[in-house]
């Protein structure tokens, strides 16, 4: 097992940031097998050591958080019979800590993917009382304009009569090929509706032939990622999720 200093321990666990938790061990609230801890760069074995803080055990969850450009052609699964699956992306160490998807993309959507051992975290942002934001931008087939934005803006009727919440369209470009125009729009929606994004653009007549998602609540996708490469999330991002 890989032995950590107590503060990063304790910023992992959810405890506070690096500061707030150097403060901490300051005043003294930070035990490890029951002693004060002086330092807050004490090395600990994590699955050894009996950590407290203010005096609640602190149990140590060995968490992971990985952002991922999915490409297309790939599913948001963790396992699938015939198809590749975003776990596929990954290294072996990292497939051994169990991470899942956050949520669901198209296996044609391409973007931002969040992959997490942390089944709370995961919940939080899944949960439809929570109405986390998530940005795509989309190619879309058609002459996007102001009637579409106030469509969305109101909520349209998907085509088994739900309607959505409203959702913030803006439009980037259009393109104009003989007869044919398409327009780049960035799209917020605060729900996650299957195929939500595709289906509210059928909703107004267009077709979706493009879609990244590019921001899910406060993480935003580093585009310095290739499609398919993934990276860990820093402290500080971890810190916004939480
Ligand atoms: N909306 C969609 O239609 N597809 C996705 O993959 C994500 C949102």
């Amino acid at each position: 097992n890989d032995r950590m200093r107590i503060d990063k321990l304790l910023a992992h666990m959810g405890l506070g940031t690096r500061s707030e938790i150097k403060k901490a061990v300051k005043q003294g609230k930070v035990t490890v097998d029951g002693k004060a801890v002086k330092d807050s760069g004490l090395i600990v074995d994590p699955a050894k050591a009996e950590v407290a803080f203010e005096g609640e055990p602190v149990v140590y969850r060995d968490v992971v958080y990985f952002m991922l450009n999915k490409p297309q052609g790939i599913i948001s699964a963790t396992e699938d019979g015939r198809e590749r699956t975003v776990i596929d992306l990954l290294e072996d160490d990292d497939k051994l800590r169990d991470p899942f998807p956050v949520g669901r993309l198209d296996k044609d959507t391409v973007g931002l993917l969040l992959l997490t051992n942390d089944g709370q975290l995961a919940h939080e942002l899944l949960s439809p009382r929570k109405h986390v934001a998530k940005t795509y931008e989309a190619l879309v087939h058609g002459e996007v304009g102001e009637s579409d934005i106030r469509s969305f803006l109101a909520g349209v009727t998907l085509d088994d009569g739900y309607v959505t919440l409203p959702a913030e369209l803006r439009v980037k470009d259009r393109e104009r090929l003989g007869d044919t125009v398409r327009s780049y729009v960035s799209l917020t929606i605060t729900e996650g509706k299957f195929h939500q994004v595709k289906r509210m653009f059928e909703a107004v007549g267009k077709k979706v032939l493009f879609l990244k998602r590019i921001a899910m609540g406060p993480l935003t996708l580093d585009e310095s990622l290739p499609e398919g490469a993934y990276r860990e999330l820093t402290e500080e991002e971890v810190e916004l999720l939480r």
